[in-house]
């Protein structure tokens, strides 16, 4: 198996719900692990509602607005210094961010990307009408007064307005329902994609836009990772051809956990790891 060198989502420690590892720490790692192209991608979370929950980012292991742009200014310079450190080992160092997308916070969204000069911007549903999908407390909140049908039309309609705002480059756990949905549901949610992700897949194959192969879902218990093996035929299918890793490392252990495994299932089907660079995917040799 050809192991792989590429891990496009980690959070260092600008994510308040990250380990408080650097990104001089994670980059050493790296290094270690034989990775030769990494890209962090610290949260960026803007629903107002939540604000009190997530709006914030760490600066200095202090909590900060995320309009306290100055967390930013940090990062970029972070990011910076270590390109420049580590070029000598061969350890290309990239800017990214994931973004929590909800409704109504695409100008500010907007403004932010166009501000700082990101190499990738991964966008991600982490919540659904206000509540953590992705948060073993708050999931139960949501899922326990849904039916599965609604589940899947509020998913994939946000998905759709999501691929279609043009903000993101590539996406990240599409299938991130499954990962507390599955105790409420059962198996049942594990096809719920079937006519649903299929044009969102094509719609995103015309726009050139990624799809991350995400590799967290195998620590936290589930079978195979974000997406499955079936949604990535369906992906492939549709004609998505840009494709990254990420281990969506949140401590220092995490990172690279399963990439090689990831690696393999892209090989399978023919698809191409990509890096990016200034936004701009780049198959990965
Ligand atoms: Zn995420
Ligand atoms: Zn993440």
């Amino acid at each position: 198996m050809k192991a792989a060198r590429t891990d496009y989502h980690i959070h260092p420690n600008y994510s308040i719900d990250a380990s408080p590892v650097s990104i001089k720490e994670y980059c050493y790692k790296a290094i270690e692990l034989g990775l030769v192209d990494i890209c962090f991608t610290t949260h960026l979370e803007l629903d107002p509602v939540r604000k009190d929950i997530d709006n914030y980012a760490v600066l200095n292991g202090e909590k900060v607005s995320v309009y306290n742009y100055a967390w930013l200014d940090n990062y970029f310079y972070e990011i910076t210094r270590v390109q420049e450190e580590f070029r000598a080992d061969g350890l290309k160092v990239k800017a990214g961010i994931e973004i929590g997308y909800c409704r109504g916070t695409e100008k500010d969204i907007e403004k932010i990307i166009n501000n700082y000069p990101f190499d990738f911007v991964l966008g991600a549903i982490h919540c659904i009408d206000h509540i953590a999908i992705s948060s073993k407390k708050e999931s139960p909140q949501y899922f326990q007064s849904r039916s599965l049908s609604q589940v899947r039309a509020d998913y994939f309609s946000i998905l759709r307005e999501m691929v279609e705002s043009g903000l993101f480059d590539s996406i990240a756990h599409i299938d991130l329902y499954r990962r507390y949905g599955i105790s409420q549901f059962g198996s049942k949610i594990l096809t719920i994609h079937r006519g649903a992700i299929e044009p969102i897949f094509m719609e995103m194959a015309r726009r050139e836009m990624g799809l991350e192969i995400n590799t967290s879902s195998l620590r936290r218990g589930l079978k195979e990772f974000h997406p499955s093996r079936e949604i990535v035929a369906l992906a492939a299918k549709s004609g998505v051809k840009i494709f990254t890793i990420g281990s969506d490392a949140h401590s220092l252990e995490q990172l690279g956990e399963y990439l090689d495994e990831a690696h393999a299932l892209l090989e399978e089907y023919n698809l191409v790891n990509h890096v990016y660079s200034c936004r701009r995917a780049i198959p990965f040799a």
